[in-house]
């Protein structure tokens, strides 16, 4: 989002419409996509930090970039925004929070000394606001006036950011207390009054003609701050109509953006899931958070029955639901069309400034290394015992153990020393946000599940909220979460406010690059060909399921788009026939298609998403190429991975990863990623082979 102006990535567009005013219901809306587009990143991984939104907004993807608030902050901090749509509270525990050390728990009296303060806040914010509505028409007067309008906008956002991360820690930490949920939804409609009393701004900054911007800015060093702000603007001109066209698009959008909530409501209330057998032969509703229990299931009849279950309900709805999926890829046409782009794809990254040629460079090179999944699918075929791979046994673990808890500090000790080969500056930092209170660590009653970092600009450190139980998984999250919170510390000690986050492109590099750290210490030091074979396969299929599968996906949007544009109909059977042709493709020869199966491209809530379901693939890719270069030692590895942690959102995303030596328009990190895959699954095979032979070691 660079192009929001810098302000913030408003992952949240899509869904604005939706969100605008009540914050619970916007989130509940959004739930209806996102919670389900999480779940297909995170397949069985963390329950809560799926990279950003992105755009579907009729309007030009910055052409109301200050919608901040909610996303806000939630962005800031690192690919939480759709993990917000999950505020379900976890069930009660045992634990209260007074029998928790305060060391594992937030200090929130460090960003307000208490809920005085915090109104006290709240009541200077509405100021701010209030005064933004005076500055309308002033831009143009002189530098200074132009100056003084950005600054005083920075300086509401930053205040508003502030005061919805407070209000919403304090709501997490407690969902069944209604002071607190009362407080963060005020604090929501605040930061959306804030973002509609802005919403002059762009318009009023694209009447200024380039050339007086730019006198301005060789006179005055502040206002030169903003010069890649300006630049992005002005990117938009010849995508920007006259005020009564502009005027007309908006006035659809709430029109247009109906196909996603219709999704969102077949797939989470109407559609009728069946009832199957579970392991113990009890009868078992089948619901969306059920079915990815199932899958993993080790008994094949239950997950068959899960995957077949779940998706005859898709295929036998297919023309209803082609026709919905059909409406919201005419509705990506009209908006493209509209504002004069060639392609749906063209438009839907125009915003973050990424060429289509970078989609178009991750599906070709994927393809062009299928082979080597399908060497996967054989692999699991022969150990499984199976004459054919279905879809459902894709998932269950080809490996079991009982691993032992990890004990929350000896976890933090092992990613310390895992993140290592970052430097000390990097590790110091990491150990000051373990001891000084930067973690709300364990469950509690009431307390919202999963975990995310989450922070301000102007709060002194990012927040990062777990509920930690002590697995393996857990231990991944503590890394990956810290990942983000690194990101969002770099970036706001070297940025100026408008540049203080980061776009969704580059959201989830940070946070896997942890992780290759982390998982490839834990390999070094595993106890046995057990644990090694675990963390293996962790690897394995975190990287079919992140870039594999997600890129697939990526291509299947691609097509569906294509087809559209050429003049074809989205029909039920055919988009099932096109999905089923892809599955076919990715998995290979020794997967067999169930019919239902083929419905699957009709379930995946990414396609009401204008195209971002590739930034799974290439953030994966990028994190993997830079997580080996640090690992191997290669020269600038580090200081390359710590600039691009400080950029922010000072470029445009694609430059800012190359600050971390990362070119995504190139198929390299893509192939290095293909070639450690490759190199897991030999690992794998060959240790399962000395496991099974009896030769393993003790
Ligand atoms: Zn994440």
């Amino acid at each position: 989002m660079s192009s929001k102006v810098g302000i913030r990535e408003s992952g949240c567009e899509g869904v604005r419409e939706e969100c605008n005013g009540e914050r619970s219901v916007a989130r509940l809306d959004a739930l209806g996509v996102e919670d389900e587009a999480w779940r297909e990143v995170s397949e069985r991984r963390r329950p809560s930090d799926p990279l950003l939104p992105y755009s579907l907004t009729p309007s030009l993807p910055s052409a109301r970039p200050w919608m901040l608030g909610l996303i806000v902050c939630v962005a800031i901090y690192g690919g939480t925004t759709v993990s917000m749509a999950q505020q379900t509270a976890a069930p009660p525990k045992e634990r209260t929070r007074d029998q928790i050390e305060a060391k594992y728990k937030w200090n929130l009296a460090e960003l307000y000394a208490d809920v005085e303060a915090w109104e006290a806040g709240f009541a200077a914010a509405q100021q701010k606001i209030e005064k933004l509505a005076g500055m309308k028409g002033t831009l143009g007067k002189s530098a200074d006036s132009l100056l003084s309008a950005l600054k005083h906008r920075d300086d509401t956002i930053a205040d508003v950011d502030k005061l919805v991360v407070y209000a919403g820690l304090a709501y997490h930490l407690d969902m069944s207390n209604s002071e607190t949920a009362g407080r963060s939804d005020r604090a929501q409609s605040l930061a959306t009054r804030a973002s509609e009393a802005m919403s002059w701004m762009v318009p009023e900054i694209l009447t200024l003609p380039s050339e007086t911007v730019e006198s301005w800015m060789k006179d005055s060093a502040e206002l030169a701050v903003y010069r890649h702000m300006f630049a992005d603007i002005d990117r938009q001109r010849k995508h920007t109509l006259s005020a009564r066209e502009e005027e007309l698009l908006a006035m659809t959008g709430d029109v247009t953006a109906s196909f996603g909530t219709i999704f969102g409501r077949l797939q989470n209330t109407d559609l009728d899931y069946p009832v199957i057998k579970d392991e113990n032969g009890e009868d078992l509703k089948l619901t969306n958070a059920k079915y990815y229990q199932l899958i993993y299931s080790p008994d094949r009849r239950v997950r068959r029955d899960a995957f077949l279950g779940m998706h005859q309900v898709y295929l036998d709805k297919r023309n209803s639901l082609s026709a919905v999926l059909s409406g919201q890829v005419k509705q990506h046409m009209f908006y493209a069309k509209a504002r004069g782009f060639n392609s749906s794809l063209e438009a839907a990254l125009f915003g973050p400034g990424i060429p289509p040629a970078v989609v178009e460079n991750l599906i070709r090179t994927i393809n062009a290394n299928l082979p080597r999944l399908h060497r996967y699918v054989a692999l699991r075929k022969k150990i499984m015992g199976l004459d054919k791979v279905h879809r459902y046994d894709l998932y269950v673990p080809l490996v079991e153990g009982e691993r032992d808890k990890i004990p929350y500090d000896e976890a933090t000790k092992t990613i310390l020393a895992a993140l290592e080969p970052m430097g000390s500056g990097y590790v110091a930092t990491m150990r000051t946000a373990f001891d000084s209170r930067w973690i709300d660590v364990y469950e509690t009653p009431n307390k919202r599940s999963g975990a995310y970092s989450w922070g301000a600009y102007n709060a002194p450190h990012p927040y990062l909220l777990l509920n930690y139980t002590g697995t393996a998984n857990d231990r991944s999250t503590v890394a990956h979460e810290m990942g983000h919170a690194m990101h969002s510390w770099y970036t706001c000690k070297a940025q100026p406010f408008v540049y203080g986050d980061y776009a969704t492109f580059c959201a989830e590099v940070a946070s896997t690059v942890n992780e290759v750290l982390l998982a490839h210490y834990l390999l070094q030091h595993a106890a046995d060909d057990t644990e090694r074979l675990l963390i293996l396969q962790d690897q394995i299929e975190s990287i079919r399921t992140t870039v594999f599968r997600q890129t697939m996906f990526a291509e299947f949007e691609k097509l569906i788009h294509e087809q559209a544009e050429a003049g074809q109909a989205l029909t039920g059977d055919g988009l099932c026939a096109l999905y089923g042709e892809l599955v076919q493709r990715y998995y290979g020869p020794d997967l067999e298609l169930d019919e239902a199966g083929k419905a699957e491209g009709l379930r995946i809530p990414h396609y009401y998403r204008n195209f971002y379901v590739y930034t799974y693939a290439t953030s994966h890719c990028a994190a993997t190429n830079i997580g080996r270069r640090i690992i191997d030692g290669q020269a600038g590895a580090v200081e390359g991975h710590v600039k691009f942690l400080a950029a922010g959102s000072s470029r445009y995303p694609l430059e800012v990863l190359k600050l971390a030596g990362v070119d995504m328009t190139t198929p390299q990190p893509i192939e290095d990623t293909m070639d450690l895959f490759d190199d897991l699954v030999d690992q794998f095979e060959a240790l399962y082979n000395r496991r099974k032979a009896g030769t393993a070691s003790p």
